[in-house]
């Protein structure tokens, strides 16, 4: 059975699937022809080469005599598995040794080590499927937050792909149109009605457009919103970083299990992740802050998407907020004024800066007014943008190809309006194919995989 084969490769690859580390089990993944044949003869068990696809099966894996642990078979039958390829994930307990044994023996065997992605490549080049959606694979596990795991999840089950194919199959149309009319050569016969090619372009147009703008916020959902707490010393900075992250932190360690670590300094809203940078200014003295001086902060502040301005409303008399307002209006960030220390504020400051309905007033220490303040930089993310059923682009690379798109769509514009001949406008719409091919892996070539899967972890 195992030597029945839909794969376009003949070797067996192998890789520890799950992290590195000590954990309760692993899996060490298989995929290749001679998957099952290589986990048969380690296992002491059933004989796997005549089980069914999707079974488990207990026994232990032996080296001579020497039972080196006591594991679960999977098996999955090509092309029913992940890579379209026989494979078998062996759980074995999650000791680094025993992975060590257990990829050491099945190499013994015939197996050779997986190189990065591979086994998401391999599902890609066996035909499961596209690049977008490979590529979505990635995404999907590394997605640490509601908005960044749907965009993955709709890419990964295909939406943006399915778009993108709608689009170049139109184009195809007119293509081939365009190149019957060169097969008559000075017939002068016209198949593709240039009014209806017009149309068509500016249509497809107005969609790779639309695709392109959603990667400003596609970028925001998977890499979260780069944001920064800005304002003069003892304006509460710190107060205030700590105070969101400390209900940040109430909240994520209520999940059991989770640690705060990997997502240190960042916090949740609405399932939009706001990355605080530089809080380790933040966290310095204020004699370093300052000997460090402006031009660092304003450095920090250009790096940003969005800017927390602080200001004392005990301190900060109105001349020097409006110059310092005045400041931010120059930068031309989104930034939201923050007016801190509410508890203590005299009130004719607060009325006259009220007249700003930028501003918003909160009280860092005593941790008044944060859900308001966390909604109005909610507000700063177009989340309708979210919400809409609309793909949203979040993978640079497919940002790019639309933009490589767009543009040879503009050239068949421009053929079209001078009315050059058909073989040219024809390369034109070829070029547009191609960079849309490039996205879903109609068109690839080997460097651009190389570098796609070797951005992937060991056993994805
Ligand atoms: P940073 O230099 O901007 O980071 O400011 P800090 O967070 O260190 O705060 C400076 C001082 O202001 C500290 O003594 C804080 O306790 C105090 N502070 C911060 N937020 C508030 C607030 O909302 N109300 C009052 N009354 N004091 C605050």
């Amino acid at each position: 059975m195992g030597a029945l084969s839909y794969s376009q490769f003949d070797d067996t690859i192998v890789a520890l699937a799950t992290p590195q580390g000590i954990g309760a089990i692993a899996v060490v993944r298989l995929s290749g022809p001679q998957a099952i044949s290589i986990a048969n003869a380690v296992f002491h068990g059933k004989d796997l080469d005549t089980v069914d696809s999707h079974t488990i099966h207990f026994g232990t894996i032996r080296e001579g005599k020497e039972i080196i642990d006591e594991v679960l078979m999977s098996v999955f039958i090509a092309p029913r598995s992940f890579t379209k390829e026989n494979v078998v994930e062996i759980s074995c307990h999650g000791s680094s040794y025993i992975i060590k044994r257990i990829i050491n023996l099945v190499v013994g065997k015939g197996a050779r080590l997986a190189k990065p992605g591979e086994f998401t490549k391999r599902a890609f080049l066996n035909g499961q499927f596209d690049l977008a959606q490979a590529e979505a694979v990635a995404d999907v596990i590394s997605s640490d937050s509601e908005a960044a795991h749907q965009a993955a999840m709709s890419q990964m089950r295909g939406g943006f792909s399915k778009d993108i194919k709608q689009l170049r199959e139109q184009l195809i149309h007119f293509a081939s149109m365009i190149e019957l009319e060169l097969d008559f050569g000075e017939e002068d016969v016209e198949f593709a009605d240039r009014h209806d090619l017009a149309k068509l372009v500016n249509d497809l147009k107005v969609i790779i457009n639309q695709l392109i703008k959603s990667f400003d916020l596609g970028n925001v959902i998977k890499n979260g919103v780069p944001t920064v707490i800005a304002g003069k010393p003892n304006a509460g900075k710190s107060t205030l970083l700590n105070a969101l992250l400390k209900e940040e932190k109430a909240i994520v360690s209520d999940i059991a299990g989770t640690t705060r670590d990997s997502i240190e300094d960042e916090i949740n809203i609405e399932g939009v992740a706001f990355r605080f940078i530089d809080t380790a200014g933040i966290r310095e003295t204020t004699d370093v802050i300052e000997a460090l001086g402006v031009e660092r902060t304003h450095s920090k502040m250009k790096e940003a998407s969005l800017i927390l301005y602080l200001f004392d409303l005990v301190n900060d008399n109105i001349t020097d907020i409006n110059k310092e307002i005045n400041k931010l209006e120059n930068l031309g960030k989104p930034f939201i004024p923050i007016g801190n220390k509410i508890d203590k504020a005299p009130a004719g400051l607060v009325a006259q800066l009220k007249e700003d309905d930028r501003f918003i007033f909160i009280s860092a220490s005593q941790q008044q007014y944060l859900e308001e303040l966390k909604d109005k930089i909610l507000d700063q993310v177009n989340l309708k943008n979210i919400r809409s059923s609309d793909t949203i682009v979040t993978n640079a690379r497919h940002f790019e190809s639309l933009l490589k798109t767009s543009q040879a769509l503009d050239d068949v514009l421009t053929g079209i309006g001078s009315n050059v001949t058909g073989d040219f406008l024809a390369l034109d719409i070829r070029q547009a194919l191609h960079h849309l091919g490039e996205i879903t892996g109609e068109v690839t070539n080997d460097d651009l995989l190389a570098n796609i899967f070797s951005k992937f972890c060991i056993g994805k």
